[in-house]
């Protein structure tokens, strides 16, 4: 436990450390959960959102390089807990449309995370006048957003799809 946030600018270092810990623990956790899924497009959802997180990556070394800013090695306690959730339902529940909602529910968790997240340092870093680097972290956010709002759509379409064959 380290205590050195005594400033905006330390505290903006931290959260940004504490997500790129995060983004990296998502770019391990996608691949298990897009090959756990049964419908296509949800494996495509995270298949295409794994690709977005990569971009998500490079644009906090992006943030690093224009800054300056030194990244403190930490990990996202958060994240784990969720990455280590969708691994127990992945233990628990046969694969099918009750697992796919299932993990479009942990999905969703993760997503609401990282809107969280980003929208904090978006505020921070604009406190701190560092314009190009909440530009780089919206940039971010439009893609969590649009993410959690893919999910949402698979789901309301599963949901039917699973209805419909319930009533056969
Ligand atoms: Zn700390
Ligand atoms: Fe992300
Ligand atoms: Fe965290
Ligand atoms: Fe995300």
């Amino acid at each position: 436990l380290e205590m050195a946030r005594k400033t905006v600018e330390d505290l903006f270092i931290h959260e940004l450390s504490d997500v790129y810990s995060a983004e990296k623990q998502i770019t391990k956790a996608l691949p298990r959960l897009a090959k756990a899924a049964t419908n296509p497009l949800l494996a495509e959802a995270f298949t295409a959102h794994l690709e977005e997180t990569h971009g998500q990556i490079e644009r906090i070394d992006q943030l690093v390089e224009l800054t300056g800013i030194k990244l403190k090695r930490m990990k996202c306690v958060a994240m784990e807990g969720l990455v280590e959730e969708s691994k127990e339902l992945l233990e628990e529940i046969d694969k099918g449309a009750v697992l796919d909602a299932a993990l479009i529910g942990a999905a969703q968790k993760v997503e609401h995370y990282e809107i969280a997240a980003y929208g904090t340092l978006i505020a921070m870093a604009k406190h701190l006048k560092l314009d190009d680097a909440a530009a780089l972290l919206a940039a971010t956010l439009v893609e969590e957003k649009g993410a959690d709002e893919k999910l949402t759509k698979i789901a309301e379409q599963g949901g039917n799809q699973a209805a419909t064959m319930d009533s056969k």
